[in-house]
């Protein structure tokens, strides 16, 4: 590699408060860090962001009910007639000292939190039963998991003894300058019509909880104003970037037009 070559511009992320200084804080310190927020409200695009600035690779992993310590850690394939040992994400990421990124973490399996105790504590080591391999994470190691609290179930919780090994950071939506800033970065809609949606998106973050599982995302604003700003007349792209993802009932569909009528 050319040592003069610029490295690629960091992916826009606009912060909404200290979380870059937290952030950078807990990976110089070698802390693990756990962001808590609903969906679509930016976490991904932070460690993205940060990641970059830091110069540091990302494994990213989207965690769901069937993921399991081998999917992380790595597992004996087949190749050719021989066994060979293949490096999981997590492996990968302790080996590269970059950061590993378990988005959902609380959808893994739970053999998952065994492999993420020894790695989240002070000696920072990665056992790999399977090969009787024990690493000892870089400096520059640093694990980050998210989870959304809100649609946890009960028995989805992230246990106590899981939770408190981690610096973590709340998120919520942005705030409307900033919401209202991001959806003009990201689509080149004009600030005016940006604005709108923001108004919007509060109006129907004020449902939530009503009819709703969730209130409208940051990405779902996002993709509302990438069709505006595409042409398409701003009653369709509500009603298919937002009215119909957000709900699949007729009478809920219809107070999202009407809160959508009260704006526009
Ligand atoms: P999450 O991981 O919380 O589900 P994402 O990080 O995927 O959400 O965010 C969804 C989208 O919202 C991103 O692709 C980006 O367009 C936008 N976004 C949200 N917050 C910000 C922010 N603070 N700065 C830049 N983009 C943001």
């Amino acid at each position: 590699m050319n040592a003069l070559a610029p490295t690629p511009a960091a992916p826009f992320y606009r912060p909404v408060a200290d979380e870059c200084a937290v952030f950078e804080a807990a990976h110089r310190h070698g802390l693990p860090l756990l962001l808590k927020g609903p969906t679509g409200c930016g976490k991904t695009r932070f460690v993205e962001h940060m990641a970059a600035r830091l110069g540091l690779p990302l494994f990213t992993v989207a965690c769901h009910d069937d993921l399991s310590a081998a999917d992380l850690i790595g597992r004996y394939l087949l190749k050719g007639g021989e066994t060979e040992w293949v490096d999981g994400p997590l492996t990968r990421a302790v080996r590269a000292g970059g950061i590993a990124y378990l988005d959902e973490v609380v959808e893994a399996r739970k053999d998952v939190t065994v492999v993420l105790h020894p790695l989240t504590d002070d000696r920072r080591r990665l056992v790999i039963d399977r090969t009787g391999e024990e690493l000892d994470a870089p400096a520059s190691f640093m694990l980050v998991a998210s989870y959304n609290p809100g649609y946890q179930s009960i028995l989805k919780k992230l246990k106590p003894s899981t939770r408190q090994r981690f610096v973590s950071i709340g998120f919520g939506f942005p705030d409307p300058a900033t919401e209202t800033a991001v959806l003009v970065a990201e689509t080149g809609l004009d600030p005016a019509r940006a604005g709108a949606l923001v108004r919007l998106g509060g109006h129907i973050r004020k449902l939530s909880g009503m009819d709703l599982e969730e209130g409208v995302s940051t990405r779902l604003l996002v993709y509302a104003a990438t069709l505006i700003a595409g042409g398409m007349r701003v009653d369709r792209a509500i009603e298919t970037a937002i009215v119909a993802p957000l709900s699949d009932e007729a009478d809920v569909q219809q107070a999202l037009r009407d809160v959508a009528a009260s704006v526009y």
